[in-house]
């Protein structure tokens, strides 16, 4: 892949993002289903766990998550540095939107935020949202941030890297 042109500055920080979710109506996810959401209503929705960003496997009709982690995530921020043109430089970057959320088998982590309102569960208490704090998802442990992670231009036996997360 040629990587001259890609621009690895992120473009906002975690916390400057979650200070943009005090713009949307409080609460929105509870009144709103996904499918009627705004562009911003949906973005904020992400819990900023790069956990998606792992690379999985599928075995015999289920996903196995590994702890290799797509070469664009930086895994202290767990934001991609190559967000507004991920799919130009990462033919594999997926979008998300409603039927990659339905997929089955399930390929989002338990706890991203689509899965589990799509699904009739409430956000915890350590989303961003509602925390306002954008380091609240990596408090709790529920991000790659301090993981031992691996990148993907180091591996080449995907399956020596599958990982057994509870919260995957
Ligand atoms: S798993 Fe879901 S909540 Fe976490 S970063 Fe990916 S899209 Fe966002
Ligand atoms: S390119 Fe896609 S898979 Fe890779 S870090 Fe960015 S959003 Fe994640």
């Amino acid at each position: 892949m040629d990587n001259k042109n890609i621009t690895l500055a992120e473009e906002f920080s975690p916390q400057q993002r979650v200070d943009e979710f005090k713009k949307l109506k409080p609460e929105f996810w509870k009144h709103k289903k996904l499918e009627d959401m705004s562009r911003a209503e949906w973005e904020a929705l992400c819990d900023g766990c790069g956990k998606c960003c792992l690379n999985k496997l599928e075995i015999k009709g289920k996903i196995k998550f590994t702890n290799v982690h797509c070469r664009f995530l930086d895994c202290q921020s767990c934001l991609c540095k190559v967000y507004t043109h991920r799919f130009d430089v990462m033919p594999d970057c997926r979008d998300l939107d409603l039927p990659t959320i339905r997929e089955n088998p399930r390929w989002l982590p338990k706890t991203c935020a689509y899965w589990l309102l799509d699904n009739g569960y409430d956000l915890p208490e350590w989303h961003p949202l509602i925390s306002g704090n954008a380091e609240s998802v990596n408090q709790a442990g529920m991000s790659v941030k301090n993981r031992e992670t691996v990148s993907e231009t180091k591996v080449r036996e995907y399956e020596n890297y599958i990982v057994d997360w509870q919260d995957l």
